[in-house]
């Protein structure tokens, strides 16, 4: 319920700073023409003054020139920079807006949830996911054809999601894939780390806000997917709609989940599983040797009462 508001002004909020940038861009751009047309209009008169006049007006160009020099300065590095300051601010209030929706939910409605569900009541579920695969270009040295190349391929996607939907399908919650898109971003698609440090980071805020918004009022968890992470087979930052995994069929990292799993636990740690299981076999482990594949009662019952998880 507390995200059902949240969400919606979050949108709003989100919205109308991305007008007023795109508002402040306009004028910036039309102020600059102006100068630079009324610069080049004073310019031919001063060709076809008489000395002296023609020194007075060349100074008057000169005044304009540095007047458009500033004002190109101005809209640039000074209003730009504060909308985008602005902006990655924003991305901090709405994370600690949504802690604190976090907080109500639980005292209010979440206990009472988990509880009825560790009594079996265990109702058809649903978890729905938006897939964002991060690619870079790669120029063939012969032919100069640039080609796209995605971090994970459509097969090993497939392989993927369906191992996440045969783990899910133990705690009766199946897994609604809205859409799965090839986005940017090659720097990346190698880079990222996974330490609590890393909430201030570039890609921290670039994931947060390009991270897909809730559809028809339905949260929705972004996967993005690189090909490697620094130190780490998959990341989830707790109070954030997103998930890093990476793709194993693609990285060196020799981690014992598979990227499917990967995905379930971190899926799991933005549920509220935050600690790690030391069973192999559980999908919350850490430890390899195992299926790294099961979900006990107490972890499908926190994954069901939390707000990525709904009936429609
Ligand atoms: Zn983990």
């Amino acid at each position: 319920m507390c995200r059902l508001i949240l969400e919606p002004v979050i949108l709003i909020i989100k919205t109308f700073i991305q007008v007023a940038r795109d508002i402040a861009r306009t004028v910036c751009e039309w102020v600059t023409r102006t100068i630079r047309t009324v610069r080049e209009v004073v310019e031919k008169i001063c060709k076809s003054l008489p000395w002296p006049l023609s020194l007075l007006c060349n100074f008057v160009t000169k005044v304009i020139e540095v007047i458009e020099n500033i004002t190109e300065w101005v809209c640039r590095e000074v209003i730009d920079r504060i909308f985008e300051w602005v902006q990655v601010v924003m991305e901090y209030i709405y994370y600690i807006a949504r802690w604190v929706c976090w907080l109500i939910t639980w005292i209010t409605v979440r206990w009472i949830e988990y509880l009825l569900c560790r009594a079996g009541i265990e109702v058809s579920k649903n978890i729905r996911i938006c897939v964002k695969v991060l690619s870079e270009n790669i120029s063939n040295k012969k032919t100069g054809a640039v080609t796209i190349q995605p971090a994970a391929t459509n097969a090993e996607l497939n392989a993927m999601l369906n191992q996440v939907s045969a783990v899910f399908r133990q705690c009766n919650i199946n897994i609604i894939v809205d859409s799965i898109d090839i986005i940017g971003h090659p720097e990346f698609l190698r880079t990222t780390t996974c330490d609590f440090g890393n909430t201030f980071s570039s890609f921290w805020v670039t994931f947060s806000r390009e991270a897909c918004s809730s559809k028809n009022l339905f949260p929705v968890i972004t996967v993005y997917v690189v090909e490697k992470m620094t130190n780490a087979g998959g990341c989830a930052f707790p109070g954030t709609d997103w998930i890093i995994t990476n793709n194993p069929a693609n990285s060196r990292s020799g981690l014992p989940l598979s990227a499917g799993n990967t995905i379930v636990q971190e899926i799991g740690h933005l549920c509220d599983l935050f600690a790690h299981s030391s069973d192999p076999n559980n999908v919350m482990t850490d430890q390899p040797g195992g299926t790294s594949d099961q979900l006990d009662e107490h972890q499908c019952c926190i994954i069901r009462s939390s707000r990525f998880v709904t009936f429609g």
